[in-house]
């Protein structure tokens, strides 16, 4: 900031409220800055100017008082930068505005405290609202609905809608939001005028994909530190529509017809440990409070035995967990499940016990300890021979060109290495059975001709011990700078999405990750790998490297960079589950266990390639595909990101206005809880002010030359008429643009209409858009 004249108003960052308001004085001895007193009794000193640039932006005029009320669309306000988000949002939320538009993207501020905004007045004025056609659109959760539904009824285009946050930040509430409006909106249920609100009942769809929230939640979320109930998978909620007779915009709305959802990105390493403080996943701690209960569904699983090393006891909490158990129970039954409560139980069991699996060692080799006790259970609990378990687990089968198959013995390491991917791929098996199952009960099969469908994209940007657990790149896309941040597409880390986990008491700064890289090795040296990282991405993108510490790399998140460890990093991506013990499993004399080691092929393409003779059941020698973590993570953010590119993309980024998960401040319940560091931070890291930058700078609507010509060819004045329509018939191909065809768009956007549409809005006129 150059120079200051006495009543500038500006901000000074500070570290209890960021951003401080401040006006330039001068009491005859220099310019000074006279902060704005936070209350009636604070009286603050005068700081002396200048201070250091990095610590002073220049206050908006149009934001003083309570201006921030007449901002819908924070784009609109002339030098927006951190500090005005922040006052705008802190302002907004302070009289129940907590909805605000930056260019398309919703900013949702969780109020904690039910706000009379859902009412079924507000549906069905965002209903019958032509969204398109309306002057500036609300701010509201609705208004994002009604967009989504818009473009279905309009165009028959599928939608989708990016919700994300931290935990505790509304996604889920969000979500049913979404799900609510669409629901009513469309044809299914009409709604009947003047029905009383709470007499609205949900429709079929509505009501079955959120029957199946506890039972996901069940298997999927666990205690965090920042979330007593934090979803550990990214979700993605289809709705499906079918087919109006016609389209346009005074059509009746489509009609909803059924629904599918898809999980992503399971935390299974949370079934083998956790941080301090947190938990594994819910249904664990059910299972055993049921136990203790003496719940009948449990009996001969042996839970719970005096520790499960997976488990952290101390965080138990009996009563509430058995209540749980009993939500659990119902939510099965409801989607037709009570048949194999048991069945999955037993998985369960399995599970925990395996962590208790200790081995003897000899030389190189090694035994399980023990045999007639953890493991006798687990064989039993898995129905499969405990000889064969045993050896799957100490041994690897490997076939050797020349002399057939050999088997070696495996070392402590690896031994125990091989028991916990068993767990962590057993649990994974479970919850996917859970989401399959959930998925039938909605009636998904029936539902999978309809083509057009409204998603909804929810990820937890929570992490273990802190957030940030997506990396994005800005990019000039407003796809890949809004949405759920993996997603990012700058060229140099287009690939490279990076999920941070638990530290599990690391240093937050050193933290070793199962992350997802393009030129990652499964084989070679952590060493190896990490020069390898260092001389293809050093001075690229958001990626850099310190010499001095050696066997480590940096990543520039949005929140601020962060150092990474690559040691351990190789074998945490290595998540693969032994052939022999996938064979071990897929013999169980269970059906119930064989089925979910049929579907491990299916997924993880293991083969069958040889035949060991002579020694019982184990006798095949499987050829498993290279399985990493990351492969895993990008596959399914590849087909995640494939099918949202298919769809028009809507933003909703959730944000927890205080970190005790209040509506308003200890000891006063008219001032509502806006904890300003907390939600800088999550502005930061969510990338909302890099999309602002973007919406502002990046000329987020594009038209390629000849699109745009067809598009707004009606507007010509009758004398450019004829060069334009000459200009399109030789343009054929929209990425080489003639000379013609920018000429005319260039004449076009010159002519008075739309010169008159454009007003106020900036634009530029590049080679081919
Ligand atoms: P997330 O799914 O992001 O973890 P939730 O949607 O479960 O968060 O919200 C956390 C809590 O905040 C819930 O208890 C919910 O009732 C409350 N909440 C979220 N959004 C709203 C809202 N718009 N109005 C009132 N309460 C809300």
């Amino acid at each position: 900031m150059a120079s200051f004249e006495v009543e500038d108003l500006l901000w000074v960052s500070c570290p209890h409220r960021v951003w401080r308001p401040g006006r330039v004085i001068d009491e005859g001895e220099g310019l000074l800055l006279q902060l704005e007193p936070e209350d009636e009794e604070e009286e603050p000193a005068p700081l002396p100017l200048p201070l250091p640039p990095k610590r002073l932006l220049r206050r908006n005029v149009v934001l003083l008082g309570e201006g921030a009320l007449r901002y819908d669309n924070l784009t609109e306000v002339p030098e927006l930068h951190e500090a005005a988000v922040l006052h705008a949002l802190d302002v907004r939320f302070a009289h129940q505005q907590i909805y605000t538009l930056t260019g398309p993207v919703l900013l949702a501020v969780n109020p904690f405290r039910s706000l009379p905004l859902y009412g079924q007045d507000a549906l069905r004025s965002f209903a019958a609202r032509q969204v398109g056609v309306a002057a500036a659109p609300k701010p509201h959760v609705f208004g994002i609905a009604a967009k989504a539904l818009e473009g279905i009824r309009e165009r028959y285009e599928s939608q989708t809608v990016l919700i994300s946050g931290e935990s505790g930040a509304g996604k889920t509430e969000t979500t049913k939001f979404v799900m609510q409006f669409l629901a009513l909106a469309s044809a299914e249920r009409p709604a009947a005028s003047g029905r009383k609100e709470s007499k609205r009942t949900m429709s079929r769809v509505e009501r079955q994909v959120l029957g199946s929230n506890p039972l996901l939640e069940a298997f999927g979320n666990a205690q965090t530190l920042r979330n007593d109930n934090s979803s550990r998978f990214g979700k993605y909620i289809e709705l499906h529509f079918a087919r109006p007779a016609q389209l346009g915009d005074d059509v009746p709305n489509p009609k909803l017809s059924g629904a599918r959802i898809r999980t992503y990105l399971l935390e299974k390493v949370r079934v083998i440990r956790q941080s301090e403080g947190e938990r594994s996943f819910h249904v664990f701690y059910q299972a055993l409070a049921a136990a203790a209960n003496g719940g009948d569904q449990l009996e001969g699983f042996q839970f719970p035995p005096d520790s499960f090393k997976y488990l952290r006891h101390d965080q138990a909490k009996a009563a509430e967990d058995l209540q749980q158990y009993e939500a659990t129970l119902s939510a099965m039954s409801a989607i037709g499940l009570s048949h194999e409560v048991p069945k999955i139980f037993r998985v369960l069991a399995a599970i925990l016990h395996m962590g208790n699996l200790s081995f003897n060692v000899s030389g190189e080799s090694c035994q399980v300890a023990g045999e007639g006790n953890t493991l006798a259970l687990i064989a039993e609990l898995l129905a499969v021979p405990s000889k064969d378990l045993a050896a799957a687990l100490t041994t690897r089968t490997r076939q050797v060109p020349g002399e057939g198959v050999i088997r070696s013995p495996q070392n402590l390491e690896k031994s125990a290495a091989c028991r916990d991917a068993l767990a962590r791929h057993l649990y994974h098996a479970i919850f996917k059975y859970i989401v399959e199952r959930s998925n039938s009960s909605i009636g998904v099969g029936k539902e999978s001709r309809a083509k057009a469908s409204a998603g909804f994209w929810t990820s937890s940007a929570s992490s273990s011990s802190r957030r940030t657990p997506w990396s994005s790149s800005a990019s000039t896309t407003p796809m890949s700078s809004c949405s759920s941040s993996s997603m990012s597409s700058s060229s140099s880390t287009r690939r490279h999405c990076i999920r941070r986990r638990a530290s599990n008491g690391k240093p937050r700064t050193s933290r070793t990750m199962p992350t997802s890289w393009s030129c990652f090795h499964v084989g070679g040296t952590a060493e190896a790998w990490c020069n390898k990282l260092v001389r293809l991405h050093e001075g690229k993108g958001h990626f850099s490297h310190d010499r001095l510490k050696k066997g480590t790399f940096i990543i520039s998140h949005f929140a601020g960079p962060v150092t990474y460890l690559c040691t351990e990093f190789l074998e945490k991506n290595k998540d693969e589950l032994s052939a022999d013990l996938v064979q071990c499993l897929k013999d169980s004399d269970d059906a119930f266990v064989r089925e979910r080691f049929e579907e491990h092929d299916r997924v993880f393409g293991t083969s069958q390639s040889g035949k060991l003779g002579g020694d019982g059941r184990n006798q095949r020698v499987m050829k498993a595909q290279r399985y990493s973590v990351s492969g895993e993570f990008r596959q399914q953010l590849q087909e995640l990101l494939q099918q949202i590119e298919r769809t028009e993309p809507h933003f909703i980024r959730c944000i927890k206005p205080n970190p005790k998960n209040q509506a308003f401040v200890d000891g006063d319940s008219s001032k509502p809880f806006f904890h300003r560091p907390s939600v800088a931070e999550q502005l930061s890291y969510q990338g909302v002010l890099a999309a602002i930058k973007v919406a502002r700078a990046g000329f987020p609507v594009r038209f390629w030359h000849v699109e745009f010509l067809r598009e707004f060819r009606c507007l010509a004045p009758v004398e450019l008429r004829t060069a334009l329509e000459a200009a399109l018939k030789e343009s054929t191909d929209e990425l080489a643009p003639s000379e013609a065809a920018t000429k005319s768009v260039k004449a076009l956007l010159a002519c008075p209409e739309i010169q008159a549409a454009l007003s106020g809005k900036r634009w530029a006129l590049g080679h081919t858009r």
